[in-house]
C-alpha cells in the first residue's frame, strides 16, 4: 500500500529518492483517527479532529524536498498537527522543532513520535506566529497551514543562508520559499496550494 503511494508520488513529480524512501517506511495510519486507517496510504488530507487535517502526501514530500535540497539540520516546523510531517522531517535532518496551537493535538503527537521510536524532536504548545525563539537560528523552517503575510519572527529566526516553506494567502494562497542572505530574503512562489489557516494565539 505504501509503494502504491510512493509510485504516486514519483508519477507527480517527487525525484528525492530518500524523501520517497522515508514515506514509504512511516506508518501514516498511526497519524489519525483508527477508522480512517484504510484511507492512510490514499494521496488524500484526512480530518485528524479538532477541524483540522492530516495533510495531503504530495504537499508533505513537495515540502520536504524543497527543504532538504539545502543543507537542513536544525530545522523548525509550525503546525505539528497529527505529527506526520514531523516524522518525515525527523528521518531527514537532525533535530526538529516543532510548535502546535492546540495542545490536545500536541500532546497526541508528542506521544505517537515516542511510541514509533523518534526522538530528534521537541514539540512545543504555543503560537506559531511567534517561531521558537530560544531555539533559533533555524536553518530550515517549514509551515504547514496558510499565513496571511510572512511572519516577522519566522524570518528573524531563520539563519543566514536558511530556507522558509511557507503557503501564503488567504482564500488564493501560495506555496512560497524564501531564502535568507544576510538581511535580505529572497523570496519565489512554487504553486498554488490549500492549507487551513495560519490562526493567531494559541488555545487549550
Ligand atoms: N503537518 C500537519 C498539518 C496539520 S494542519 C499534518 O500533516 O498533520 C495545520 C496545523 O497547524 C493544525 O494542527 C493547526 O492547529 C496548526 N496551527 C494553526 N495555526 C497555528 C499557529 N498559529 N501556531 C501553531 N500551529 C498552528
Amino acid at each position: 500500500m505504501a509503494k502504491r503511494l510512493v509510485q504516486t508520488l514519483t508519477q507527480a513529480g517527487i525525484t528525492n529518492q530518500r524523501v520517497l524512501d522515508v514515506i514509504q517506511r512511516t506508518p501514516r495510519e498511526r497519524f489519525m483517527p483508527e477508522s480512517l486507517a484504510h484511507k492512510a496510504y490514499e494521496n488524500t488530507a484526512l480530518p485528524i479532529g479538532n477541524g483540522q487535517t492530516i495533510s495531503q502526501p504530495l504537499m508533505v514530500a513537495t515540502m520536504t524536498q524543497l527543504l532538504i535540497q539545502h543543507d537542513c539540520r536544525h530545522v523548525l516546523e509550525i503546525g505539528t498537527g497529527s505529527g506526520y510531517q514531523t516524522a518525515v522531517l525527523a528521518q531527514l535532518v537532525e533535530q526538529v522543532f516543532s510548535v502546535e496551537r492546540i495542545a490536545q493535538l500536541q500532546y497526541q503527537a508528542k506521544r505517537r513520535l515516542r511510541s514509533l521510536d523518534i526522538h530528534n524532536v521537541a514539540t512545543r504548545h504555543g503560537d506559531g506566529w511567534e517561531g521558537w525563539k530560544s531555539k533559533a537560528p533555524f536553518d530550515g523552517i517549514i509551515v504547514t497551514a496558510a499565513a496571511s503575510e510572512l511572519p516577522a519572527a519566522l524570518l528573524e529566526q531563520l539563519a543566514d543562508g536558511g530556507v522558509l516553506i511557507i503557503p501564503v494567502g488567504e482564500t488564493k494562497q501560495s506555496l512560497t520559499v524564501v531564502r535568507r542572505f544576510g538581511d535580505e530574503f529572497e523570496q519565489q512562489r512554487i504553486g498554488d496550494v490549500r492549507f487551513v489557516p495560519l490562526v493567531k494565539g494559541a488555545v487549550q
